[in-house]
């Protein structure tokens, strides 16, 4: 892990902003600008970078961004986090919508996982974007928490439902709602 002050974005954070999720969350990085000033990228990947964030949301925070080995391109950590072009390729076999969540969704932002088993999706806000998100479709499509009326909609439809048993709190990161 580099030290953070190192790095000449953050060289005047202190310590509790560092340790605070809520700097961590409100400094993401999500642009090719700030992303250039910690990890050296090449100028295939920032024309990449260019043309893909129109298409896909990237947001790192600086905690992870210290994670990732600035010069290698292939470090693990970085491309969980760094978008390519490839991320834009799509085949004839590939689903918009692969465990047919919208399908199985009676509500906005309630899916039964089985008709007794469900997931309440709160937020499409996540701290970081990854490569890997199987939930891309919506995960930051607006990054934000979803409405108080739209939480209150999907925990009417539970209520209505008594087979219902067992629910997830999911979404992006549910933990990181804030009031
Ligand atoms: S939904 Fe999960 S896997 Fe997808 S971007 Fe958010 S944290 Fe990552």
């Amino acid at each position: 892990m580099r030290d953070y002050r190192e790095i000449s974005l953050w060289k005047n954070v202190t310590p509790e902003e560092w340790n605070d999720w809520h700097w961590q969350l409100s400094n993401r990085i999500t642009d090719i600008e700030a992303l250039s000033e910690i990890i050296t990228l090449t100028s295939e990947e920032k024309k990449a970078l260019n043309d893909d964030l129109l298409e896909l949301r990237m947001a790192i925070t600086p905690y992870y961004a210290t994670l990732m080995d600035p010069n290698d391109v292939n470090c693990p950590i970085r491309m969980q986090a760094v978008p390519t072009s490839k991320e834009r390729y799509t085949a004839e076999e590939d689903f918009y919508d692969p465990l047919a969540e919208d399908r199985y969704a009676p509500v906005p932002g309630f899916v039964h996982r089985y008709p007794d088993r469900g997931i309440l999706l709160v937020t499409d806000q996540c701290s970081m974007y990854c490569r890997f998100c199987t939930r891309r479709r919506f995960a930051g499509e607006v990054d934000r928490p979803k409405s108080r009326e739209e939480i209150q909609a999907a925990i009417d439809y539970i209520e209505r439902t008594p087979v219902l048993r067992d629910i997830l709190i999911t979404g992006g990161d549910p933990l990181t709602m804030e009031d």
